[in-house]
């Protein structure tokens, strides 16, 4: 495709994508795709021949859009909202149009440069102290691998130099809670830990974990002549948005020599209003932490933020440096590619740029109220009706509710919560998530897309409501 031609298509594109948001509402939130239905509709074989790019265009429309899920939607209130800001999907657009690539400092020096300046402001704005350092992942399930690999490392001061995990005398322990999110299981095992040496911690009735419970598995594990290692605590989980005790795990990390890591995928966002600090009070005390502005923030996907108190320890766990890296710069810069695992960097700190300067931090903050006064909105409207239950606190812009009708129990109080949730997602008016909370189905209400205002949730309640009580 010659420059040409890509300013041409590039802006049909553009006028595409205008389209489509200036329009979303008008689509059904979920996709009524059966499984296969795509791929039955294209050709096995790849062409073989050039074809137009109005032929490519025209199965979009006729293929893929129909076979879409549409989380920019209003009315979209699954799993947690994966905002695209339209400034951030420019910015996107821009790191893959330069394609330029950061392996070192030198291979494109603004790339490493406004990365450290944009996980820096992002440092300031969710109001972290001068000693934390950031880098960009892609996802928050390869920064908690990372993490525990640190963990790992400093708990055997750098075995990776010696035998690895295969040659340690005493296993060592990773410590969660019950309800913290599956990448911390995942990253544990990918770790090296192995399934044995995963505990998971026991909640209180805010799905919190309990720090002594935390405390009693520690002692427990040297008393069998194992190794505590590290601790990961959530700040909002994903099923509750439930908020771990820092400030104690950080005492007990403190006390135990272990390593304290903290995801805050989704909360992460919401330490931008002052007034929320106070969920993650104690992560001074932490090692290291995630958070998503890929998620509520509005950064389109994928964009990670690690942070850590000491980068001296990542990069000696995570550098390499092949000699057709090094560079004479290497003593005054920083080489990304030694603060995780791949190699390659995209110039991803682009877009958080472009958002953050397009919507100014008031703005940003202005969006996220708006959306923690929608959910305290709903969380009124389910409380004042009869035979609505809320089922975990909500500190932040999810709910968990369920419609409990009297004398409906266990099993039948289940089917009844997934049929009116699954009536509301096949009519493709609203997109919520049922899941399992304490071995009971209830409906996760997770509000938060950025052109969600007060009358999509009003709406929302309506059709809960309607497809709830009707039976
Ligand atoms: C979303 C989420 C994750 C996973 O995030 P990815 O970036 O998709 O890996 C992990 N933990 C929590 C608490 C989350 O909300």
């Amino acid at each position: 495709m010659t420059p040409e031609e890509f300013r041409r298509l590039g802006h049909q594109i553009i006028d595409r994508i205008a389209d489509y948001r200036a329009t979303v509402a008008a689509r059904p939130v979920m996709a009524r795709t059966a499984p296969g239905e795509i791929k039955a509709a294209l050709p096995a074989d790849p062409p073989q021949s050039p074809e137009p790019f109005d032929a490519i265009l025209a199965d979009l429309d006729r293929i893929v859009m129909p076979g879409l899920s549409h989380w920019q939607h209003p009315r979209f209130f699954g799993y947690f909202p994966a905002n695209g800001e339209l400034s951030s999907v420019l910015g996107d657009y821009l790191s893959t149009g330069l394609g330029v690539l950061g392996l070192s400092w030198q291979s494109s020096p603004a790339l490493t440069e406004i990365e450290e300046v944009v996980t820096d402001w992002m440092r300031r704005m969710t109001g972290l102290s001068a000693v934390w350092s950031g880098v960009i992942q892609d996802t928050a399930s390869t920064c908690t691998l990372v993490a525990l690999i640190c963990a790992r490392e400093r708990a055997t001061n750098f075995g990776l130099n010696r035998g690895g995990l295969q040659s340690e005398a005493q296993p060592l322990v990773v410590y969660t809670s019950a309800h913290s999110h599956s990448s911390v299981d995942k990253a544990a095992l990918l770790a090296g830990f192995g399934r044995d040496n995963v505990r998971h911690i026991p909640n209180d009735e805010h799905f919190a974990l309990r720090p002594d419970a935390l405390e009693a598995a520690i002692r427990a594990d040297l008393a069998a002549g194992r190794k505590p290692c590290a601790i990961v605590g959530t700040t909002g989980t994903t099923a509750t948005t439930a908020l771990d005790p820092l400030a104690a795990m950080a005492r007990i990390a403190r006390q135990y020599s272990l390593w304290l890591h903290v995801d805050a995928a989704m909360a992460g966002s919401a330490m931008l209003l002052p007034e929320c600090r106070w969920m993650w009070q104690g992560i001074e005390g932490a090692d290291s932490l995630v958070l998503n502005p890929h998620k509520w923030l509005g950064v389109a996907f994928d964009c990670s933020l690690y942070y850590v108190r000491d980068p001296e320890h990542l990069i000696r766990v995570m550098s390499t440096s092949p000699s057709y890296l090094r560079s004479s710069a290497d003593d005054k810069v920083k080489n990304l590619r030694d603060w995780g695992l791949p190699l390659g960097r995209r110039f991803r700190a682009l877009k958080l740029w472009f958002l953050i300067r397009e919507q100014g931090v008031a703005g940003l903050q202005a969006r996220l109220r708006r959306d923690l006064a929608n959910a305290q909105w709903l969380l009124n409207a389910v409380r004042q009706t009869p035979h609505w239950r809320v089922l975990a606190p909500v500190p932040l812009q999810t709910l968990c509710v369920r419609h409990e009708p009297p004398g409906l129990t266990g099993e039948a109080l289940d089917a009844h919560t997934q049929a009116w949730a699954d009536r509301i997602n096949r009519s493709g008016e609203a997109l919520l998530t049922p899941a399992i909370l304490d071995g009971q189905w209830m409906v996760r209400v997770s509000i938060g897309a950025l052109l969600t205002e007060r009358e999509h949730v009003e709406t929302l309640w309506q059709s809960m409501r309607a497809q709830a009580e009707v039976a």
